[in-house]
């Protein structure tokens, strides 16, 4: 595969970009490769290789690069009236009324511009609302490039995990682990007077996914609600992917008080939101107190795209195709690691899909294991092994993944994401010849 293009503007980018990037998580090794334009499920880059896409923009491209033609009408119709106003306009009340439809927990969204945006003004909200400072979050979970949660560190010991944040911001967050019941009990014993809210992700999506085990997010919901704190699912991946139209907490049965969303939601282009309770939305001004503001919000393009979108997925086999092909590549990707590799593992749900390079020794008496992406079963063989936690992640071959593993899938056509956490993504552009030639891909470089 030749990438002198790529290599060439890189080279330019360095000098105009710290980097040479606009996300830190774009500079892959050696260089990245630059794209030119997306075909349906694959990306085509600046020297003309193609590469079929599983990073679908880090999750907001739930059909591919192609839209359904009613999409893209819609699309191109708003933006062909002007790009937006500073006052607000039908399409933006419409995408509300089809959210608070479908999610169990919201009943009135306030729209913003980045999934960031969206966490930044969830915990705004949750302060104001409860007058309480702490918020808990859990150790690997990711909420966007925001002072209250890039925090990391023990329970007496945290600390900003970046320079440029205060440390005072780190004595407002409690990181917790993730699937750790008595870990959380005991902060909320100590600390639950102070604390606004807990915020988690209901499936850690950017650290390798890792599923709740059982009545994990139950426990969070009781806990919060036992001590007048607030439970934010941050669903800016798993919104509009797991469990389709009425999300992960629909799919597992738990109702936040508030939701943050982003990606799909937006129908690929910027955007974050904030749902819940009308109780609680309307804290925020101006029918309420808690300041939340937004030249670009409810961006009229936006809510075209995401409104379109979500209608789309909800009139045609959007879920059932991503989420079939998903469990294939998931069951193909187990009977692949059971040959070559049986130490790994594979997880995931719905159309989201990851392997994790696990360092643990497999056993010969493993019959009995999720077959399509660990499900978190007790009854599995895995069970007690198997990542529960961020860091149990974090201790998989991350340097072979990275260095080795995605540079070969990449130079034999397969776009994954770069590193061993972050979660990879079937579209509605996918096809099942797509999905056998991965897994050939998978059989070639495992
Ligand atoms: N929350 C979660 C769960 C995310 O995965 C991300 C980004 N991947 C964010 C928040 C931040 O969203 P954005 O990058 O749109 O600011």
């Amino acid at each position: 595969m030749n990438h002198d293009e790529s290599r060439a503007l890189y080279d330019r980018a360095l000098a105009v970009s710290p980097g040479g990037v606009n996300s830190s998580v774009r500079a892959t090794q050696p260089y990245p490769f630059f794209i030119e334009r997306g075909d349906g499920a694959a990306v085509i880059d600046a020297d003309g290789n193609r590469y079929i896409d599983y990073v679908m923009g880090y999750g907001p491209l739930l059909f591919g690069h192609d839209q359904p033609e009613r999409v893209r009408a819609a699309i191109q119709s708003q933006a062909a009236d002007g790009p937006m106003y500073g006052a607000p306009t039908r399409i933006e009340v419409e995408h509300a009324e089809f959210v608070a439809r479908h999610v169990p927990s919201v009943e009135m969204t306030r729209f913003v511009n980045s999934g960031t945006e969206a966490t930044v003004s969830a915990v705004r909200l949750a302060r104001g609302y409860t007058d309480r400072d702490k918020i808990v979050v859990m150790k690997g979970g990711y909420h966007g490039a925001q002072e209250s949660t890039l925090v990391e560190g023990t329970l007496q010991d945290t600390e900003p995990s970046t320079p440029g944040i205060p440390d005072v911001f780190a004595e407002y967050t409690i990181p917790v682990p993730f699937n750790d019941f008595e870990t959380i009990e005991t902060v909320f014993e100590d600390y639950g007077e102070d604390i606004a809210a807990i915020l988690t992700e209901p499936i850690l999506a950017n650290n390798g996914i890792v599923l709740p085990v059982d009545g994990y997010l139950e426990h969070l919901r009781e806990l919060t609600a036992n001590h007048g704190a607030l439970l934010i699912f941050d669903e800016v991946i798993t919104g509009f992917r797991v469990g389709g139209l009425q999300c992960a907490q629909g799919k597992f049965g738990v109702t936040p008080d508030i939701t943050t969303f982003g990606k799909i939601i937006g129908g690929g282009f910027p955007v974050g939101a904030i749902g819940g309770d009308a109780d609680i939305i309307e804290h925020f001004t101006p029918s309420g107190e808690v300041f939340q503001s937004g030249t670009f919000s409810g961006h009229p393009v936006t809510m075209a795209a995401g409104h379109a979108s979500l209608q789309y997925a909800a009139e045609n086999d959007v879920y059932d195709h991503v989420n079939q092909l998903g469990e294939r590549l998931r069951e193909g990707i187990t009977d692949i690691l059971a040959d070559q590799a049986p130490n790994y593992l594979v997880v995931g749900t719905d159309s989201m899909f990851k392997t994790i390079f696990t360092k643990r020794r497999a056993s010969s008496q493993e019959a009995d294991v999720c077959q399509r992406g660990c499900q978190q079963r007790e009854s599995c063989a895995r069970y007690t092994e198997c990542p529960k936690t961020g860091s149990d992640v974090g201790q998989a071959e991350t340097e072979r993944w990275e260095r080795i593993f995605w540079q070969e899938m990449k130079d034999r056509g397969i776009f994954l994401t770069a590193n061993q956490f972050e979660s990879q993504f079937v579209s509605y552009s996918h096809t099942e010849e797509d999905i056998e030639k991965t897994l050939e891909v998978y059989k070639e470089t495992i």
